[in-house]
C-alpha cells in the first residue's frame, strides 16, 4: 500500500519534473490541420503540466464530430473555441478513446456548449467513468495539495522522488510547474463527470456530409475499451493511448493482446497517426518500435520465468538494452523519463500477464 503511493506520487512529480515552461496557457492545445476539414489538437510537449490527451475533430456538412475531449473543463472549452473558429456547424458527436480522465473530464465544456451532443465509447469505457466518479471526486480535493507538498521537497532537497539529483533542466520545469498548481486545483474543483450516453461494441460507423468516420475497438491494449478513429479516405488514424510519444507514457496490463492491436493498427496502412499524447506520426516505424518492445519484453519474461527465477529477479534481469535507445537517443531527459514509465511499469505488467497473476487497470 504505501509503495503504491509513492509510486503514486513518484508519477505525479514525474508530471511536475516535465511540466513545459514555454506554454503560454497551460490549457491549449496547438492546432494543425492533417487531412481537409480534419484537425489535431496536439499537445507539443507530452509531459507538460497539466497532462492532456490529444484530440482530433472532424468537419463535415452535417455536423462537426469530436474524438477525445481533453482533460479539463478548459481544455474542452479550447476544443469548442477551435471549432467554432473553423466552421459554424455544432458539435454533434464525440467519442471517447478510453475512460482516462486525460481524455475526457473536458466533456462537460462540449456538452454546455452543444446541449444535444451525443456522447459515445465502448461499453467497459463508459463503465469506467461511471464507477471511477466518486474515487475522482474524493481524490481530486488532495491531488494538488499532495503535488505542491511533493514538489517543495523535491526543489528543496534537489531530488526527486525516486532520490536522483534533479538536473538543471527538470529544475526549471518543476519550477514553472508550480506555477500551474492553483489553476489545476481550479480545474479539479469544477470538473463534473459527463458519462457517455451510446455504447458501441466492436465498431461504430458514421456517414455524414459524404465522409466516413470509422470507431473501431481493436481489441484490448492500453485499457480494455480502447477505441480508434479511424478515416478511410484521408487515411488519419488517431490511436488514443494506444500510441504514446516519444516514449511510451501509459502502463497498461494489457501486455499479450497489445502488439496484436498495433498490428491491426498497422494494417489500416495510414498516412498519418495521432497519438493519445505526443507528435503526430507519418510512418510506421514507431508502432514498428512499440511492437519491438512489447515481444522482447515478453519473450524475455517467459524465458526468465522458465528458469524458475523470482519476480524480483525478472525485474532486475530484463534488459532494455536493444529498446530504450531507440526511444530516448541518448537524451538524458528522455533516458530518466523511459526508466520512469516503461521500465518500472512494463516489466511488473508483463510479468503479471505471463504468470497469470490477474489484470487490473489502475487510474
Ligand atoms: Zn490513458
Amino acid at each position: 500500500m504505501h509503495r503504491h503511493r509513492a509510486f503514486v506520487l513518484a508519477i505525479l512529480l514525474v508530471h511536475l519534473l516535465l511540466a513545459c515552461s514555454a506554454a503560454a496557457d497551460p490549457f491549449e492545445y496547438s492546432w494543425q490541420q492533417v487531412a481537409p476539414d480534419v484537425w489535431a489538437g496536439i499537445r507539443q510537449d507530452p509531459f507538460e503540466l497539466p497532462q492532456e490527451g490529444n484530440s482530433v475533430f472532424v468537419v463535415t456538412s452535417e455536423g462537426v464530430v469530436v474524438f477525445d475531449a481533453g482533460g479539463s473543463p478548459r481544455m474542452g472549452a479550447s476544443i469548442v473555441a477551435k471549432v467554432r473558429s473553423v466552421t459554424d456547424k455544432p458539435i454533434t458527436h464525440v467519442v471517447i478513446s478510453h475512460w482516462h480522465g486525460d481524455h475526457m473530464r473536458g466533456l462537460q465544456s462540449i456538452v454546455d456548449a452543444y446541449p444535444h451532443v451525443a456522447i459515445y465509447a465502448h461499453p467497459c469505457a463508459r463503465d469506467f467513468i461511471a464507477s471511477s466518479q466518486e474515487a475522482w471526486l474524493k481524490r481530486r480535493v488532495a491531488m494538488v495539495p499532495n503535488i505542491r507538498v511533493a514538489l517543495d521537497a523535491a526543489l528543496k532537497n534537489e531530488l526527486d522522488l525516486q532520490g536522483r539529483p534533479l538536473t538543471a533542466q527538470e529544475r526549471t520545469w518543476l519550477t514553472n510547474g508550480r506555477g500551474v498548481l492553483d489553476q489545476l486545483d481550479d480545474e479539479n474543483h469544477r470538473t463534473a463527470f459527463v458519462v457517455p450516453n451510446v455504447t458501441f461494441t466492436d465498431r461504430l460507423v458514421l456517414h455524414l456530409g459524404g465522409r466516413e468516420l470509422q470507431f473501431i475497438h481493436p481489441g484490448n491494449a492500453h485499457t480494455a475499451g480502447d477505441v480508434v478513429l479511424w478515416l478511410p479516405q484521408e487515411k488519419v488514424l488517431a490511436t488514443g493511448d494506444i500510441v504514446t510519444a516519444p516514449i511510451p507514457l501509459m502502463p497498461s496490463p494489457y501486455t499479450d493482446s497489445y502488439p496484436a492491436v498495433l498490428e491491426t493498427l498497422k494494417a489500416l496502412q495510414f498516412r498519418t497517426l495521432v497519438p493519445g499524447h505526443g507528435a503526430v506520426q507519418h510512418d510506421v516505424a514507431y508502432v514498428d518500435l512499440l511492437i519491438d518492445t512489447f515481444r522482447t519484453i515478453a519473450a524475455q519474461t517467459k524465458s526468465l520465468i522458465a528458469t524458475g527465477a523470482s519476480k524480483e529477479d525478472v525485474l532486475r534481469k530484463l534488459d532494455y538494452s536493444n529498446i530504450e535507445p531507440r526511444f530516448t537517443h541518448g537524451d538524458p531527459f528522455l533516458t530518466k523519463r523511459f526508466h520512469d514509465y516503461v521500465t518500472t511499469a512494463l516489466g511488473a505488467a508483463t510479468y503479471a500477464v505471463e504468470t497469470h497473476a490477474g489484470i487490473q487497470e489502475h487510474f
